[in-house]
């Protein structure tokens, strides 16, 4: 696709956008219904597309690619009414007689960037509050999941004309050209590097940007938790997607007398959902790219340098671009996987003394998406919240928040910027606008020019009340 056609589409889906604007909320349903219709009529494509992009079990893309968009479009349909109604605000007795509401209008025309990790959830659910804002939309999926993306706009064209929405394929020159426009969203979700650039670029036309991000999301273990059920529970959380999870649990804290039952109990969890030789299982998952192969393989081989202890459930094999669930212990810190996203089934174990170590350990990195805990000590968690800052906290579960709808989800700062899902989700792509309206007398005309002594005792007395 050349960048003259890339501008060609962009002009006619910002000419697009003001009637697309004026649309009722039974109108954006219908579209919205027939979405969710488009997909269920096609759930073996999509079956078929994962599998060959990523190895992904079927029961997986049931519920980690599909039900995320049809659970949103269901949610969506139900308050959408609600949210589009113009809010009323009262107002401080100087500014009567008048009214005043803020009416939650379409951006315009928006960008979503999408990753390859689950390529067709992290398109369609913002593509969902998009079209639930009244904004027409282009979407750029990965070229890292080439058969999702042909999936994508398969699907897209039998449900929106190319007018209102339309899915570009190609690689990332396709996405930098698409970036340079001047449209009045850019929703991204990928790594903080290219977020950061995506910024970068938006701020040229001042677009505002919902960034979707990832980093280090920690695990940490209350003491009498049990640290062997940890473990296990941990192992199934890392094993999902092969790690490649913006909200898997990224490394864990474990207190230190309590590290060797942590290991037994992952090990024990994956054989108990894997087996002795996931590679030849076909509910593992591979890992997306050579690319991304090697450098899991890299990390590790650094930290068997540096003195890391490190255990495989089986031996990587790079033909299959598998990589097996791989614990990490006794770390040298500096190394990648210790700094650096991890994004695959490898999890570093770091052990703390008293909490505050952990605390600690947690505020000395970058701020994560998600902070998860173990624990059924209220206080203890509640603890670490305050003294803590990430995108969200789950406590005794792993990616649930993830499916509750009326929560915000999204990081902060590196993990992320804005929010998505939910009455958040809308408002983040809708432009909230206050109205005020007066009758057909103003008393602020009392307050203008000359300044005889009456109005100046008058303006005092404005400002004491204001
Ligand atoms: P990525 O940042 O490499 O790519 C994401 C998208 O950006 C792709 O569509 C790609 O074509 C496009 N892109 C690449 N270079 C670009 C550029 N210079 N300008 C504009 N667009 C460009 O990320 P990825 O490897 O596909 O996904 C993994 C990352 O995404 C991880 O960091 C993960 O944590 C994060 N992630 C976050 C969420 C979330 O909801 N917060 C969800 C999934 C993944």
């Amino acid at each position: 696709m050349t960048q003259p056609n890339l501008g060609n589409y962009f002009a006619e889906l910002q000419a697009n956008a003001p009637r697309i604007g004026r649309t009722r909320a039974a109108e954006r349903i219908a579209r919205l219904r027939a979405l969710k219709q488009a997909l269920d009529s096609h759930r073996a494509e999509a079956h078929a597309a994962l599998r060959a992009d990523l190895n992904r079990a079927e029961p997986d893309t049931d519920l980690n690619e599909l039900l995320p968009v049809t659970s949103s479009i269901k949610y969506v349909i139900k308050h959408l009414r609600a949210w589009m109604l113009p809010e009323k605000h009262g107002l401080p007795i100087t500014l009567i007689p008048g009214s005043a509401e803020v009416i939650y209008e379409s951006k315009g025309v928006v960008l979503i960037v999408s990753p390859w990790n689950f390529p067709i959830n992290l398109c369609l659910v913002p593509l969902v509050y998009a079209v639930a804002a009244g904004n027409t939309v282009a979407l750029k999926p990965s070229e890292l999941s080439p058969a999702t993306s042909a999936f994508l706009a398969k699907l897209i064209s039998t449900v929106f004309p190319p007018e209102e929405v339309r899915v570009f394929e190609g690689g990332v020159d396709v996405a930098k050209a698409l970036i340079d426009h001047p449209w009045n969203h850019i929703f991204f979700t990928g790594s903080p590097k290219i977020g950061s650039q995506v910024m970068a670029s938006a701020a040229r036309y001042l677009t505002s940007v919902t960034l979707e991000l990832g980093g280090k999301s920690p695990v940490i273990v209350h003491p009498k938790y049990g640290a062997e059920a940890a473990g296990a529970r941990v192992a199934w959380a890392k094993g999902l997607n092969a790690g490649q999870v913006c909200i898997a649990p990224d490394y864990a804290l474990v207190r230190k007398d309590q590290q060797d039952a942590f290991i037994a109990g992952f090990q024990k969890g994956v054989r108990q959902h894997y087996g002795e030789s996931p590679a030849h299982n076909e509910d593992f998952g591979h890992i997306v790219h050579e690319r991304h192969w090697d450098r899991l393989e890299t990390w590790v081989e650094e930290a068997r340098i540096s003195g890391a202890q490190i255990w495989q459930i089986d031996a990587p094999d790079r033909s299959k671009k598998y990589y097996p669930l791989t614990l990490v212990w006794d770390a040298a810190e500096g190394i990648e996987l210790s700094c650096s996203e991890i994004f695959g089934p490898i999890l570093p174990i770091y052990t703390f003394i008293e909490t505050s170590d952990a605390i600690a350990h947690v505020e000395g990195g970058t701020r994560p998406l998600v902070m998860y805990q173990l624990s059924h000590d209220r206080a203890w968690s509640d603890g670490i919240t305050a003294a803590t800052r990430a995108g969200a906290t789950v406590i005794n579960d792993f990616f649930v928040h993830y499916m509750a709808p009326s929560l915000p989800f999204g990081g902060v700062n590196t993990s992320g910027i804005g929010k998505s899902h939910g009455l958040w989700g809308f408002r983040e792509l809708t432009n909230a606008r206050s109205i005020y309206r007066r009758g057909r007398w103003s008393p602020t005309m009392l307050l203008a020019p000359p300044y005889t002594d009456w109005k100046r005792k008058l303006i005092a007395a404005v400002a004491r009340w204001l």
